[in-house]
Parts: C-alpha cells; structure tokens; sequence
C-alpha cells in the first residue's frame, strides 16, 4: 500500500482537515500519478456536505486532477514515467456493457466508478479524490496532457471542460446558433469559451452584474441579468440551446421560456432539491428539456485536444490547500473567477 497525504471531510458539517490515507499498490495496468494541481468543483461541496445523499466519511474530493506519471505498471503502454497526465470524474468501469461498449463509461450498466466517493471496483474500499499526492489510476482511464498549455489551467477541463463540451457536441452546435449559458462559475465560464469556439452566439444569463465584463471577454456576445424580470421577455423564445449550470434551487420554467421553436435546455446544475415543470413550458413551442453528465473518456480525450490546438484553458484562482474551506464558501455565494485549482505543493 502507499502512504498518501490529502484533505477530508469527516463529516456533513466538518471542515475539510489534513487526511493521512493508503493508495492501492501499483498494479500491472495502473499508474501512478503525482498531483501538481486539483480543480475545486461545485460537485465537491454538494457531495461532503451530503447534499445528494451517499456521502462515505472521511471523504476526500477532486476529480480534476492534473500531475505526472512517476511509475508504471508491467503492463502500462500508453504512458511512461515523467509523462503529464490528467484524471477526471470517472476512474473505472465494467468496460463490457453497452454504454461502454459506446465509449460512455459515464453511464455503465454496473455503475461507473467514480474518481471519489464511489466503491473501488473490489467492492471493499471507497476511492478517494484528487485533494491528495497522488493517484493510482488504472491507463484506461488516463488522459494525455499537452505540454503546451499551462497545466494548473488544464486542471478544471477535466470536469468543467468536458460537462460542457459533451452537450455543445451531442446537440450539435452550428455557428451562428443561439446559445444561452446559465450561471457564470466554473463550468459556466468553460461553456461560454467553449460555445464561443464553435461559432455560436453566445448570451450569458448570469445572476451577478458584476460579472458582465468578464463574460465578453470569455466570449460571451451579450450578457442579461436574470434577477431583472425583463430579461426574461426581451429574450422569450429566443435561444436555440440553453445550458443551466446553476447549482441551487431556480425556476426552470422561466429559463425553459427563453428557447426557440425545438430549442432544448440542457441541465447541468444539479440542485439539491426537485424542481417543478409546467408542461406548458415546454409543449409552448416543441420544447426539450434534457441533462448531460460529465462525458467518456474518448470525449475527454478529444475535448483536452480540442482545446490544447484552440489555445482554451480555464481562468482560475490557485490556492494552497489551506484556503479550501474558504473558497467553499465564496463559491457558494458565486464569487468565483472562475475556477479554484488546488497547487498540491502547499499540502
Ligand atoms: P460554481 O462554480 O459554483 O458556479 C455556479 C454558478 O451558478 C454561480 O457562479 C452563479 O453564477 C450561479 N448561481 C449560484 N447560486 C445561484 C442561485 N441561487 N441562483 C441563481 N444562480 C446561482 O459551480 P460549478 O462547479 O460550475 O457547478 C455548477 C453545478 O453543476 C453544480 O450543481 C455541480 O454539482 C454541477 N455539475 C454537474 C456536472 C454534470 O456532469 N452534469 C459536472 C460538474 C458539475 P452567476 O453569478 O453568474 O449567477
Ligand atoms: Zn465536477
Ligand atoms: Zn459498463
């Protein structure tokens, strides 16, 4: 087993402390990975503070893992040691079933195995995140890093990257297209570059005036305050995809109002508490109303390249492990510009 250092939850209501852990040994098709840096996601918090339910203790997150490769297994082909490597949400999956079979280990029959909080495929130990040294993930689910981006800058593309680079894709977004992000934090601030890279016209729908500066220069085309009433008539049946990321509780259908005739609004946020939809806000006009989670690892893989040739990397906030808690709580009050990475070095 190999000693780790890392950050835990103990509790719902604790905060984040020191953690001293066991890595599984490095087996024939593992990695080991050092961990430079961790993006800080909102699924972080909801999930130690067990908004969702399911919540193991101690529990350590991160899944937007970014480091290199300090040993291999006998078996390892695709990676040697000294190589950059990422890891996202997923770290393992049956690889047999139909939605793996498909390159979508995120939906896998057995149920995916997620990069923490999740059973480790022996059914014994849980896994545990990226706020930590390092990882020994199995190459599958390893992701190539180009050395031409800034690396504590990749971080946040394996979860916010990825969450909103698989919709923009699987819904088909043509320049010109009418795309309304919802909610400008770390996967909005990735949807609005990303959505701008693929030509479409892009509006952010934000909470926070404050923010709107920033959203053009993310490439965002127009910016509307959704805690003004009018936004909602003066952009009525207008977008062709909405993509909500918001993480707390909103009226879906005043946003699902804003969609063009076929238009769909893609949840990403995921809210603690259930919403209620009018079928009227979507039968109006042919509406859809859908979700997306996360993406496989072929998708990641083709996102990382994406945006290692487009030059789009996330703009952070790095901190030292210490401030985690801190930044917690700014997060939720949607002060973030836009992503906390975690440099490991402070741990
Ligand atoms: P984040 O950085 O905290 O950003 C969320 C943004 O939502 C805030 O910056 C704020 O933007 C807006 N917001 C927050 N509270 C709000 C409220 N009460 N009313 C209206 N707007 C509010 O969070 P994130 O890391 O981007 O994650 C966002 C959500 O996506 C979380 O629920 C997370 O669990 C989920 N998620 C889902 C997936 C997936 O696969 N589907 C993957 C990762 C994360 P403004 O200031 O602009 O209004
Ligand atoms: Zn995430
Ligand atoms: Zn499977």
């Amino acid at each position: 087993m190999l000693p780790t250092k890392g950050y835990a939850a103990k509790s719902a209501t604790q905060a984040l402390e020191p953690f001293q852990f066991q890595r599984r040994d490095v087996g024939p098709n593992d990695i080991l990975i050092h961990i430079d840096f961790c993006g800080v996601c909102h699924s972080d918090i909801h999930t130690v503070r067990n908004e969702w339910g399911g919540a193991n203790y101690p529990l350590v997150p991160g899944h937007e893992i970014v480091g290199h490769i300090t040993q291999v297994g006998k078996s390892v082909t695709k990676f040697k040691v000294g190589d950059l490597a990422g890891v996202g949400c997923l770290v393992d999956s049956c690889r047999k079933c139909h939605s793996c079979e498909m390159h979508l280990e995120q939906f896998c029959d057995k149920g995916a195995t997620f990069t923490y909080n999740s059973p480790e495929k022996n059914m014994t130990t849980p896994t545990y995140g990226g706020y930590s040294s390092q990882v020994v993930v199995d190459q599958d689910f390893v992701l190539k890093i180009s050395p031409k981006l800034d690396l504590a800058k990749v971080a946040p593309l394996l979860c916010a990257g990825i969450t909103t680079y698989s919709p923009l894709k699987h819904w088909n977004v043509q320049k010109g297209e009418k795309v309304g992000v919802v909610g400008l934090g770390g996967l909005g601030h990735m949807a609005v570059k990303l959505a701008a890279s693929m030509g479409a016209e892009v509006t952010m729908l934000s909470t926070s005036p404050s923010k709107e500066k920033d959203a053009k220069e993310l490439g965002a085309h127009k910016f509307a305050n959704t805690r003004d009433e009018n936004t909602f008539k003066a952009y009525a049946n207008y977008f062709d995809l909405i993509i909500d990321t918001i993480s707390a509780a909103h009226d879906y259908n005043k946003y699902l109002s804003m969609l063009n005739i076929d238009g769909t609004m893609v949840l990403l946020g995921v809210p603690p508490t259930p919403a209620e939809v009018h079928a009227f806000s979507v039968i109006g006009r042919r509406r859809s109303l859908a979700g997306s989670l996360i993406g496989g690892l072929e998708e990641t893989q083709e996102m990382l390249d994406y945006c290692a040739e487009k030059n789009i990397t996330s703009d952070i906030e790095i901190i030292p492990i210490s401030q985690i808690n801190t930044a917690y709580e700014r997060m939720i009050k949607g002060d973030v510009r836009y992503r906390f990475v975690i440099d490991m070095k402070s741990l």
